[in-house]
């Protein structure tokens, strides 16, 4: 931590950032934090309860930020995938961002939770994590942690994967019943950045904007499809889902495809292009009847 706080203080006091986005102790748990003084470094921390992606902060939709000036941003692996497809997708430039990566050995499910990483509490996403070590990073800090324990939901993704059509539509039907179409899972995720989202579009309108099971259905499967090859796994629409829907299963079936048919991972590769952007000849065509 204190190799953090010094590495943000030595940014801001040289002038190469105005601002570090990172984590500090808020009054009922972990919370972001966005550091524009030196003096103020000593704030920052980073533990398994630092679960936000900041990355989303460097999402355009969030232009009032720019007023910060240039930011450097504390990223996780998985956060990092989050900065890359920004880059990737032309949303943000590299040279604008300094990217302070920090080993990861797993995070909790909520920020409000303790520390302490077991099978109950350690968030699903990190039993998928392939980047506890960023590497698109301008900085590395932190020592190197043991592997997360195991979550039972790697269980569910296969589970799901071997369920019968029918049944694996069953279940999403059943959860996606209790959606509420609050968008806090569009608000929260860093690579849903369009200015005007096609759920909100009235003319003509794609998506009824009602919680009604088929306006549910339609909403998440677009919103899934959009993710797909895009998605990091962060995690975090499920943490803000307030109908608590494992939006995250859903997510890394997509991934599980996406992976099995191009042979495509997330990365924080920005170099890497996405297969829903980069066409080739050869890319299997057998849908087309
Ligand atoms: S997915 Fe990986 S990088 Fe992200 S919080 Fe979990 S262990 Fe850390
Ligand atoms: S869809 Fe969810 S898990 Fe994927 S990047 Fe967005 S917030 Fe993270
Ligand atoms: S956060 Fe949950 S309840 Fe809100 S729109 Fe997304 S899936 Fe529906």
């Amino acid at each position: 931590m204190k190799e953090l706080q010094d590495l943000a203080h030595k940014l801001l006091s040289d002038g190469a950032v105005t601002v570090v986005m990172g984590w500090e102790q808020g009054p009922r748990g972990v919370r972001p934090a966005m550091i524009t003084t030196a003096a103020n470094s000593h704030r920052l921390i980073f533990d398994p309860r630092c679960v936000h992606n900041l990355a989303t902060y460097l999402n355009p939709r969030r232009s009032h930020l720019k007023s910060l000036g240039k930011p450097a941003i504390v990223v996780k692996g998985c956060d990092a995938k989050a900065v890359a497809g920004l880059i990737r997708e032309s949303q943000i430039k590299r040279e604008d961002v300094v990217i302070i990566g920090v080993r990861c050995g797993g995070v909790v499910r909520k920020p409000t939770q303790a520390p302490e990483l077991t099978t109950d509490t350690v968030s699903p996403r990190c039993g998928r994590c392939d980047a506890r070590e960023p590497k698109l990073v301008d900085h590395l800090v932190g020592p190197a942690l043991p592997e997360p324990p195991k979550t039972c939901s790697v269980d569910m993704v296969a589970r799901l994967e071997q369920m019968p059509v029918q049944e694996r539509w069953a279940f999403w039907r059943e959860e996606l019943s209790r959606c509420i179409r609050c968008h806090a899972c569009r608000e929260i995720c860093p690579m849903c950045f369009c200015s005007t989202c096609v759920a909100d579009k009235s003319r003509p309108q794609w998506i009824e904007t009602s919680a009604t099971p088929r306006a549910n259905l339609a909403w998440q499967m677009t919103r899934v499809m959009h993710m797909a090859g895009r998605c990091v796994g962060c995690g975090e629409c499920t943490r803000a889902c307030p109908a608590e829907i494992p939006l995250g299963l859903i997510l890394a079936h997509v991934a599980q495809s996406v992976e099995q048919r191009f042979s495509y991972r997330v990365s924080d590769d920005p170099t890497l292009p996405a297969p829903v952007g980069a066409f080739k000849t050869d890319d299997a065509q057998e849908f087309i009847l």
